[in-house]
């Protein structure tokens, strides 16, 4: 249930458009709302929506995916197995900035009389871009275009295309192009568990610094992380007005000055070129200025237009497989013109690209690399929430992403010693692979994501078939996780003898250790069967890749049957009386939340209630026992999920992000068109809506995630979780709305489109398909790739089992 109203007004009047957000004119009372939602990144580098000119900023952060300070965690009361060690991601060398004076005179965006002002993130493009006609105090007329990009082809680099051009007068111009390392700048807001820790002191130390005529090097280092960065910029400047330029630096700042004699309508065209190189002890700071000259040299020959079109292509190839298409939209019932949900579609789709693309040998922080809220931290917000849509629209980066979880198997199968286990226990959230978790009530015992990762295993092996995968890196993180549920549990003669697992935090950190969490015994059910099946397959058809996985693991032969019999009696609360899954073994001994008397600005509860006060309530954080239904949606009835929905709705207060999308799926199964959208609309526009009322900190980047889902899988109808492709689409709400997506399939691209009362499936790419509409299968050959089928009224009761 929405228990407040959580949609609030667009933080600005972004006019509806496609293909862009914009702002019309500057809203200084919205900075930091806007350095988010115009945050650029390649899931590498970031930067906030920051201006080029300085300032003003609320937050300005440049940030590096991986880059990070450790802190000790310091506890009132310390306890064996506390993680010790907090890790935060840090602002990085600012290397954006570009200020202007003309006559002297300082463009500052505040106090300038701008006669047009806009600024857009272009999707299409992949670029910031801005367009500003500025009079100075003189009756000068400048204007202002710039273009920023951050380069998804090339990992390392950014660039800025800066354009002044005065238009009714000369002038004196001055371009001053800089970069700065900061101090500590976080925004701490001490109340606010979700807030990144700030650091007392400096965090980067010079290492090294130069200039070659306008190419300046700034080398620093992290103390204790050990962790070095170069970065390196290049200005050019073209223009056939007279000009010359000075270059200085120190340890901490460099500026290339460019003073111009500028003529009316002569353009100035200022390129910065900026590379970014990070690396942990293996490499000096002498090698890594080597590494970003050379990545610089390449940059700079290439050029910003060149850069530009790979920029573009990149992402008109990105669209091909991943956009989301919508036609003649409700406006009635969702309160938004068909225009602004697709941009509000494509904000979101971009933005997870511009958290994952180039990631590499990193993972996905909650908020990506638009603010520092969770500190940086990956959590299974990167499994559960954006590995389906990367796994069916770019599986080489949900690759990446899985084999960085195998990297940090080896602090996973210690954490495990460390806490009396066997097998791996992966962190509830990290950067270097330890556990970063403060509290460990909502942190080290939501030992779930163990059995989320492989849960995306399993998918993404499915989807593109990469047995190969499965065999190098798959097997040993499922028989180490297996092994784990099967420490962890027992068998209970308090409950018929069957599996049970206690003292673990389910999805919903409203309820922190407690006995039988549904949604963990559920996928842990999946990971030991999983697991199981694998080594099976393996010993029967790989025997060599057996054998290695054996001496890799230590596998024994009895280990198999163990984790059978778990997973064949694992314990799944239930209760006769209501017919539903009780969230865990004391879920519904606990009295009702007051609802009637909480006040709608006192959500989070978080922030207003102590957490004892929250834990014995019947209240709920986010979707749990639902997210089970939704991820394991074959194993249970459309009837069995309508009762589990009815009961727990009330209690959910989607006082976290992750909590929207995964209702909006399920109230779409169910036929419940209006939950659907309501919260569908809620997932949509989370950030662009600030329906959480803290995008100033990053976007939801998990949410984001969940909305392609909520169209894919909610309202498209998509099936994967019993090993096949199978659509099962509801009709549209309205008469004549379309939606249509593309998935890649085992090296096939299949677009759906579904209309009014059929749907259309399509084998763009790749050879002959067998998917499943509703119960019949469909072939889709090179000579046949189009089937229309119509979609079943009787949808409710053919997917009853
Ligand atoms: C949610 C977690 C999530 C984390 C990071 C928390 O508020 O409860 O499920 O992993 O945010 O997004």
């Amino acid at each position: 249930m929405l228990h407040h109203e959580r949609q609030r007004p667009p933080p600005t009047d972004y006019p509806a458009d496609e293909w862009n957000v914009i702002e019309k004119k500057f809203h200084p009372e919205l900075l930091a709302q806007l350095e988010t939602v115009m945050a650029l990144g390649n899931g590498y580098i970031g930067m906030r929506g920051c201006p080029e000119e300085g300032g003003p900023n609320a937050e300005n952060s440049t940030l590096i995916n991986g880059f990070y300070e450790t802190r000790p965690i310091i506890y009132g009361e310390e306890a064996y197995g506390f993680a010790k060690t907090g890790q935060t991601i840090c602002n990085v060398t600012d290397s954006k900035i570009i200020k202007l004076f003309v006559d002297d005179e300082p463009f500052w965006l505040p106090d300038a009389n701008l006669l047009s002002y806009d600024r857009r993130l272009n999707m299409k493009s992949g670029t910031l871009d801005r367009d500003i006609l500025w009079e100075t105090s003189a009756g000068k007329q400048v204007s202002i275009r710039s273009r920023r990009l951050i380069s998804f082809p090339n990992r390392h680099v950014a660039v800025i295309s800066y354009r002044v051009m005065l238009l009714n007068a000369e002038a004196f111009v001055v371009i001053s192009s800089e970069m700065a390392v900061n101090g500590p700048s976080v925004r701490v807001d001490s109340d606010d568990p979700r807030m990144a820790k700030a650091f007392s002191g400096r965090v980067l130390y010079p290492r090294t610094s130069y200039s070659k005529d306008r190419r300046i090097a700034l080398c620093h280092a992290t103390e204790k992380s050990n962790l070095t960065l170069t970065c390196l910029t290049e200005t050019a400047l073209q223009t056939s007005c007279p000009y010359s330029y000075k270059a200085v630096h120190t340890e901490d700042f460099g500026q290339v000055a460019f003073t111009i004699e500028a003529r009316p309508d002569a353009p100035i065209e200022l390129t910065k070129y900026i590379v970014y190189h990070t690396t942990s002890r293996t490499a000096s700071a002498d090698e890594l200025c080597g590494r970003a000259e050379w990545t610089m040299d390449r940059v700079t020959g290439q050029g910003f237009q060149k850069l530009l079109a790979a920029q573009e292509q990149y992402m008109h190839d990105f669209w091909r497989r991943s956009d989301v298409h919508v036609k003649d939209i409700d406006q009635e019932r969702t309160k938004r013109t068909t225009v602004e949900i697709q941009q509000a579609i494509r904000f979101n789709l971009f933005h997870i690209l511009q958290a994952t693309a180039r990631a590499d040998n990193a993972g996905v922080p909650a908020r990506g690399l638009t603010g520092k809220a969770y500190e940086g931290h990956y959590f299974w917000d990167t499994e559960i929430y954006l590995l389906p849509f990367l796994i069916y629209t770019s599986p080489q980066i949900a690759k990446n992403l899985l084999i960085f979880r195998y990297k940090m198997l080896g602090q996973a199968r210690a954490r495990a010693r460390e806490l009396g286990h066997r097998g791996a226990m992966f962190p509830w959230r990290t950067i270097s692979g330890e556990e970063a978790s403060a509290y460990y009530a909502a942190g080290t015992a939501e030992y779930h994501i163990n059995a989320d990762i492989m849960y995306a295993l399993r998918k993404y092996v499915q989807a593109t078939g990469d047995d190969q995968f499965l065999r190098d890196y798959g097997a040993e993180m499922l028989v180490e996780t297996a092994r784990l549920w099967l420490d962890l549990g027992f068998y209970s003669g308090t409950k018929q003898g069957k599996f049970c697992i206690n003292a673990v935090t389910g999805p919903d950190e409203y309820k922190t250790v407690v006995n039988n969490n549904a949604y963990t015994n559920l996928m842990a059910r999946e990971n030991l069967r999983y697991a199981t099946t694998t080594v099976e397959t393996l010993r029967k058809e790989e025997p060599d890749a057996y054998d290695e996985l054996v001496r890799k693991t230590a596998l024994e032969p009895n280990e198999l049957e163990a984790w059978r019999s778990a997973a064949e009696n694992m314990y799944v609360p239930y209760d006769e009386k209501l017919k539903i899954i009780p969230q865990d073994d004391g879920f519904l001994d606990r009295e009702v939340w007051d609802f009637k008397n909480t006040p709608p600005d006192h959500y989070p509860l978080l922030l207003f209630y102590h957490p004892l006060n929250i834990y014995r309530k019947q209240v709920i954080k986010q979707a749990d026992v639902i997210l089970a239904l939704f991820l394991l949606g074959n194993a249970f009835t459309v009837e069995a999920k309508k009762r589990n929905f009815e009961f727990y709705d009330p209690l959910t207060t989607g006082d976290s992000s992750l909590s929207s999308c995964v209702e909006a799926i399920i109230a779409a199964q169910i036929g419940d068109v209006d939950k659907a959208i309501r919260y569908g609309m809620a997932a949509l526009l989370m950030d662009l809506a600030d329906v959480g009322g803290n995008v100033r900190d990053g976007c939801h980047v998990a949410s984001m995630g969940g909305t392609w889902m909520m169209l894919v899988y909610g309202f498209g109808g998509m099936q994967d979780d019993n090993g096949t492709l199978s659509f099962r689409p509801s009709r549209p709400p309205q008469d004549n709305a379309i939606l249509r997506f593309a998935v890649a399939y085992r090296d096939r691209l299949l677009e759906v489109e579904l209309g009014v009362e059929k749907v259309e499936y399509t084998l763009r790419e790749g050879d002959d398909l067998a998917i499943h509409h509703e119960t019949e299968e469909v072939t889709l050959t090179r000579e046949h790739p189009i089937a229309v089928r119509p979609i079943s009224k009787e949808m409710s009761i053919a997917i009853r089992r």
